[in-house]
């Protein structure tokens, strides 16, 4: 594979679609995992495709260790190398503390803490005998200021904050960037279930005054896998339109 490689999960609708379509236009052959929206999957690698792109669909559930592992196996015995990880896959099952059940603080956890570490895990090893690589792993302003009804998600996302500057320390001697996004609120299937009395509250919040936009955090990530960002890695970069 002579094209740079990029791995992007939970690439079939929201911010990771965009991020897979871009990667993909600024060259990258890219893989756009999803879980369960393979129809949506496919359609976004249509539009890659219909703009002269390449790249594929791969379907893993990102908290399945022995799947992700797998997954690994296959991608680097076929294009011998991933350069950009994005880290984008990710729940919320909102409810107040009091009221919140094991499973879905477990479920979010699985999904957007230790799906995070699985895919670094099983891909780390291979960006470090490639003498290089990006990490890039979507946290969120929940994870940085806590949000009331997302204890679950809040803990999962200040935890890819401490995954991400750990393994930025391990990973820096050997060529590998590591670091995080924290969006804001960001039009979304994930946030169009909010009702229209919170979003018009966290709107009042953000000092540019709009929600932002898949683009806004697709952008961020182009700049963290340029070569221009080579000598940034352990960051947060908050998105946010300035909300915090
Ligand atoms: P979304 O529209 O709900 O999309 C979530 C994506 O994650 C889907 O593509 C979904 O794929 C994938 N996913 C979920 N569980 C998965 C699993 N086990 N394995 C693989 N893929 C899985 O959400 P979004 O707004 O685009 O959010 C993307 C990321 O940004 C998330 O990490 C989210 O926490 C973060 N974020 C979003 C906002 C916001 O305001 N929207 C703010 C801060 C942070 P399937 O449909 O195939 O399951």
């Amino acid at each position: 594979m002579d094209k740079k490689t990029a791995l992007v999960t939970g690439a079939g609708r929201g911010i990771g679609r965009q991020i897979a379509i871009s990667l993909a236009k600024a060259g990258y052959y890219t893989i756009l995992n999803y879980a369960h929206s393979a129809a949506a999957a496919e359609e976004a690698l249509k539009e890659i495709k219909d703009a002269g792109g390449d790249g594929e669909t791969m379907q893993f559930d990102v908290a399945d260790f022995k799947a992700v592992e797998q997954a690994a196996g296959d991608i680097i015995g076929r294009l011998g190398k991933l350069d950009v990880l994005v880290n984008n896959a990710g729940i919320t099952k909102d409810t107040l503390l009091m009221a919140m059940k094991e499973e879905d603080f477990d479920a979010v956890i699985s999904t957007n803490l230790k799906g995070t570490f699985n895919t670094m895990r099983h891909f780390c090893r291979y960006m470090i005998k490639n003498k290089g690589g990006r990490i890039i792993n979507i946290s969120s302003i929940s994870g940085i200021i806590g949000n009331a009804g997302q204890a679950n998600y809040s803990a999962s996302k200040a935890g890819v904050i401490g995954l991400t500057r750990a393994a930025a320390k391990e990973l820096g001697g050997k060529g590998v960037t590591v670091n995080a996004i924290a969006p804001g609120y960001i039009q979304t299937e994930m946030t169009e279930v909010l009702s229209d009395k919170v979003k018009e509250g966290i709107l009042s919040t953000v000092p540019l005054k709009r929600a932002g936009e898949v683009d806004d955090i697709a952008n961020t990530v182009l700049f963290l896998a340029s070569d221009e960002a080579g000598y940034i890695t352990g960051q947060v970069i908050e998105v946010n339109g300035g909300m915090h």
